[in-house]
């Protein structure tokens, strides 16, 4: 057969049917001759010699010659098809199970009396040692597979993550082939940049990762494909910073005696001094030319609201205008409602009563009526409103401001990148942006997802704040769930007050009383959907994406167990004896909004003693007499979630409390949770979940796809983050010298496809 010559842009229908490409493209989001470069193994097999069939052991890579001794199929148990089973055995009598989860494309091939070689790892099944799924090749009168076993005793043998019928010697033949086919590999990194870091290069990697001999590093060749996804990753992000630091903004010079002074004079505390430090970086560089890009990182409590409030104060001072963009609507209420109050006669310019240099604090969201919303439109366009604080309605195109100079972004993992610069266009020049979160952003993720921000972190928290205590509570025990209502009873008869949260909302029909107003099962609202979905897929969301590894394994899809909503939790608290007399409310994201909003201020007000609410009081909500917090489900929610709603309590002078609920956790689930309870350390607890995690979560829902994910760097493990830390050294090194990439076409091109892939995955998310 001779092959034809291809490239690296060359579609993949030139090496494959037209259904099987398609196949590939669907499934894989393999196109191109460089995507299957990409397409890297799961893991390798390296038997290295002919095995014996006597002496096998579990976990061992084997090479067996064998006949096939019997095959028989049956119907799986739990999904459609069938499953092939075949003994396999040598002229001695030893045997060993074959098993395929699916029969399809085997059961003609693997006939009794058939002889052929197989290769895979030993696995167990009960008490039998078996292969599942091995490569296998079977022999003919003409070819006694010497060549094959040869070839298998001198490599490692590369498993791909499979499709339909590709399986995963079908997949390494084609990318053999397309390794022998292409006679010039792309090469985007530059050679000084390859020799400096002792890089191998990009043909070599190649054939490490998809065609090593027995004693290759492949993992030298992955590292290698790691380098330059980091590398053209900082490229760009270099290139922005690089353009941003082009752009021309309005420089917001401070003004002595202004709404800042007088604010500060108010402020019933004194600022910490990381608040401080901050706070002079963000007033330098606001009177800057070029726009600031920074990102606020701190704890839950660690007083970035007022670091923030203090940066819109001296923007308006400068004669410009504030955004504060929230990600739900319960948040942009409360930072309304909450930066109203600490402005105090502040926020009443032009009122009777208003301080002289007052401005107005308008809300902005979508629910807004009519009305509502042509007069905080107006205030936006006219500059009557110094502040606007919204959800993203603030992002639509009728939005304007007279005069926007400074964009903070709260809780940025809820936004992507793209609704950030949508508010950017809003400013005649580009507006200073600040983006807050409250997740602890370890080191890899700050280098690659906010590679392109300046970040500063507020480290302590204010003097005054109490600590949290956190437990476990494991409701198979007798009478522990009898406690922590106990403890919730308690709390309140002191005159503090509890939130119960549970991880979905339920059915109206769930709660005796039969309050109006909700339904559906899980909180899905428009705005909770992008951080609902941190558990979407169940506790799916802690596994790697092996799905093939698992394909027809029945016993991994045992039945999930009902999960607590409110409604039901509702009326469980509404007979419990330790709670009677209690006023208990109920908040989650299918509410009307004015229902919401009325619902917080009961509660902060204190008329509420017990709050029965979804994740849609994970962030930002700040009631200060909230004492303790019990989470329902506990297992079901991520770490850093956990870690975010325990937030909500201890924000006062009171000690917080919380107690995490569970039932029947799986192993990993449990110590997730005692992993939680053991430290109150945000940035630890991150790194942690970090690991667990598919990098899709970890770069929040809305970011998830080919826009800002990885498909080699693993950003929880720490090699990965030298490479990243490298890759941005040499990238940044690079483009100062040379921004336009003249010198350097590969790496351009590398770059402009990259760029490509965003946008398309950009435009298909809509
Ligand atoms: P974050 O936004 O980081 O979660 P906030 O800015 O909302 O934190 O602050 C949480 C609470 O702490 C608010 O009630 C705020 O008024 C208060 N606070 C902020 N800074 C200080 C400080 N330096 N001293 C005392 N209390 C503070
Ligand atoms: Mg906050």
């Amino acid at each position: 057969m001779t092959v034809p010559l291809l490239t690296e842009d060359s579609p993949l229908t030139k090496l494959l049917k037209k259904n099987e490409a398609e196949q590939l493209a669907r499934t894989k989001g393999l196109f191109s001759v460089a995507d299957l470069f990409e397409f890297v193994p799961r893991r390798y097999v390296r038997p290295g010699q002919l095995t014996d069939l006597s002496v096998l052991h579990v976990g061992e890579d084997v090479l067996v010659v064998a006949e096939v001794k019997t095959a028989s199929t049956r119907p799986m148990r739990n999904r459609r098809g069938k499953m092939l089973t075949v003994v396999i055995g040598d002229d001695l009598g030893n045997e060993l199970d074959v098993t395929f989860f699916s029969a399809y494309g085997h059961e003609g091939k693997l006939v009794p009396g058939v002889r052929g070689l197989f290769v895979g790892q030993i696995g167990a099944y009960g008490r039998r040692l078996q292969l599942t799924h091995p490569e296998y090749e079977l022999f003919t009168d003409d070819d006694q597979g010497d060549a094959a076993v040869e070839w298998y005793r001198t490599h490692r043998v590369p498993v791909y993550s499979t499709t339909g019928k590709l399986n995963s010697l079908k997949l390494r033949k084609l990318v053999q082939q397309a390794l022998d086919s292409v006679d010039r590999v792309r090469e985007p990194v530059p050679e000084q940049v390859r020799v400096a870091r002792g890089l191998v290069d990009r043909a070599v990697a190649l054939e490490l990762v998809h065609r090593p001999a027995v004693d290759d590093k492949p993992s030298r060749g992955l590292d290698r494909l790691k380098y330059d996804e980091a590398f053209v990753l900082q490229t760009i992000l270099a290139q922005r910073r690089k353009a941003a630091e082009s752009e021309l903004a309005t420089p917001r010079h401070p003004r002595p005696g202004g709404l800042l002074a007088a604010f500060d004079e108010r402020l019933p505390f004194e600022l910490t001094e990381g608040q401080r430090e901050i706070g002079a970086v963000l007033t330098h560089e606001l009177a800057l030319d070029r726009p600031m890009h920074r990102l606020l990182q701190g704890e839950v409590g660690s007083g970035k609201t007022v670091v923030a409030l203090r940066a819109m104060l001296a923007a308006i001072d400068a004669g410009g205008q504030a955004a504060l963009l929230a990600p739900t609507e319960v948040l942009a209420a409360q930072h309304h409602r909450s930066i109203t109050d600490m402005l105090g006669d502040l926020a009443q310019g032009g009122m009777l009563g208003g301080a002289e240099h007052g401005t107005t604090v308008t809300l902005l969201t979508g629910s807004q009526n009519a009305a509502t919303r042509r007069r905080s439109l107006l205030d936006a366009a006219s500059g009557t409103a110094g502040i606007v604080v919204g959800t993203h309605a603030l992002i639509q195109k009728h939005v304007q401001f007279a005069d926007l100079a400074l964009v903070v972004v709260d809780e940025q993992h809820r936004f992507g990148v793209e609704q950030r610069d949508a508010l950017r266009e809003k400013g005649i020049r580009p507006p200073h942006v600040l983006v807050m979160t409250a997740t602890p952003i370890p080191r890899t993720v700050a280098m690659t997802v906010f590679g392109d921000m300046e970040t500063s972190t507020l480290r302590e928290l204010p003097r005054g704040r109490s600590p949290i205590t956190t437990h476990v509570v494991d409701a198979d025990r007798p009478g522990w769930v009898d406690r922590t209502w106990q403890r919730v009873a308690e709390e309140v008869a002191k005159g503090h007050q509890a939130y119960v949260v549970c991880p979905r909302i339920g059915d109206v029909d769930d709660e005796s009383g039969g309050l109006a107003g909700a339904a559906g099962t899980r909180d899905s609202s428009d705005e909770d959907a992008g951080w609902e979905a941190h558990w979407d897929d169940g506790d799916g969301y802690l596994g790697g994406g092996d799905g093939d590894l698992v394909e027809g394994d029945g016993a991994a899809s045992s039945p999930a167990k009902e999960l607590t909503g409110v409604y039901a939790m509702l009326s469980t608290l509404r007979s419990t004896p330790a709670l009677e007399g209690l006023r208990i409310g109920v908040l989650h994201g299918r509410l009307d909004p004015e229902v919401k909003d009325a619902t917080m201020r009961s509660f902060s007000a204190g008329e509420i003693d017990v709050l029965v609410a979804t994740t849609v009081i994970e962030v930002g909500v700040d009631v200060p007499n909230a004492s303790v917090m019990v989470v329902v489900d506990a297992d079901r929610f991520g770490i850093s979630q956990l870690h975010q709603l325990r937030g909500r309590v201890g924000r006062g002078a009171v000690p917080g409390l919380c107690l995490l609920m569970t039932q029947g956790a799986g192993e990993k689930a449990a110590e997730r949770l005692d992993q939680v309870a053991a430290t109150t350390d945000g940035f630890e607890l991150a790194r942690v979940d970090l690991q667990l995690r598919r990098e899709g979560d970890v770069l929040g829902a809305r970011q998830s796809g080919r826009a800002n994910s990885v498909r080699h760097l693993r950003l929880g493990r720490a090699e990965d983050e030298q490479i990243i830390a490298d890759a941005r050294e040499d990238a940044f090194a690079l483009v100062a010298d040379d921004p336009e990439l003249r010198a350097h076409p590969a790496l351009a091109a590398a770059v402009a496809m990259r760029l490509d892939e965003e946008q398309a995955a950009w435009l298909e998310r809509g």
